[in-house]
């Protein structure tokens, strides 16, 4: 892989959330992740894991605080640059009405069948998609309505595989699919962790051993921090 442009460094600073109307979420929240680096965290329902991610995604910004990537604020970023560095996995996975090719392909125009079919093989998707009406070309419907959960998350991850980010994001991602394929989204995990930096949310301890700093969230706050061993 290569990222001339990113490193993958990744700072909160004094980041307060909440929802609208809502209570805060995470009161001056602080965290440094150096690049390269494969973060775990764990906690209960409710705890604010999904929050943090979905702020570093941006799909909502910090109230107050900063999110900086490599030092810069990635305010000061384009949307475009953050899509193509950050890939996620997300716990309520959204597709685009459009094919199941189109939803791998996203961003990456210049990708070839044979490169989204891989892509699509990795992750154990490329079965459930052939026998789909038409396949690759089947029309996933609003939002991706046509299809389940786990298939849905099957397809964004085929689609953060292909997109090559620096930063990969995954939120239990492997919560609506059934063992098997578990299995084989483990390995690509770990595949797909090599010399990124990454944010996993998991409740299995398969997925959450292998990564170099578990952060246990609860109410908001980090109250540890460590690796499997010490932990
Ligand atoms: P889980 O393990 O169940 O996925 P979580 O640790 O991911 O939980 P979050 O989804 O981050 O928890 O939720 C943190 C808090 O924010 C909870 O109190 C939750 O009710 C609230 N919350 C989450 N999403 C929203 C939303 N879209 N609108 C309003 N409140 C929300
Ligand atoms: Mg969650």
């Amino acid at each position: 892989e290569n990222w001339p442009e990113i490193k993958g460094n990744i700072t909160f600073k004094n980041v307060s959330f909440s929802y609208k109307d809502g209570e805060k979420v995470l009161e001056n929240f602080n965290l440094d992740v150096k690049a390269g680096q494969s973060i775990a965290l764990v906690g209960e329902t409710g705890s604010g894991k999904s929050t943090i991610v979905n702020l570093l995604c941006r799909f909502y910004e910090p109230v107050s605080g900063e999110i900086l990537i490599d030092g810069v604020n990635y305010k000061e970023r384009s949307q475009a640059w953050l899509q193509s560095n950050l890939g996620y996995v997300l716990q309520t996975p959204h597709l685009f009405s459009g094919t199941v090719k189109d939803n791998i392909r996203y961003g990456r125009l210049d990708a070839s069948n044979e490169d989204i079919i891989n892509a699509a093989k990795m992750v154990n998707a490329h079965d459930f998609i052939m026998k789909l009406e038409n396949g690759y070309d089947t029309e996933v419907g609003e939002g991706g309505s046509r299809l389940s959960t786990g298939e849905k998350q099957l397809i964004s991850f085929a689609r953060a595989i292909l997109a090559d980010p620096r930063i990969f994001v995954l939120d239990e991602a492997t919560s609506s699919v059934d063992t098997e394929t578990e299995k084989i989204i483990q390995d690509a995990i770990q595949k797909v962790l090599k010399g990124r930096t990454s944010f996993i949310i998991a409740h299995r301890l398969s997925t959450i051993r292998s990564a170099d700093r578990i952060l246990v969230i609860s109410d908001g706050k980090i109250i540890e921090d460590g690796n499997h061993a010490k932990l």
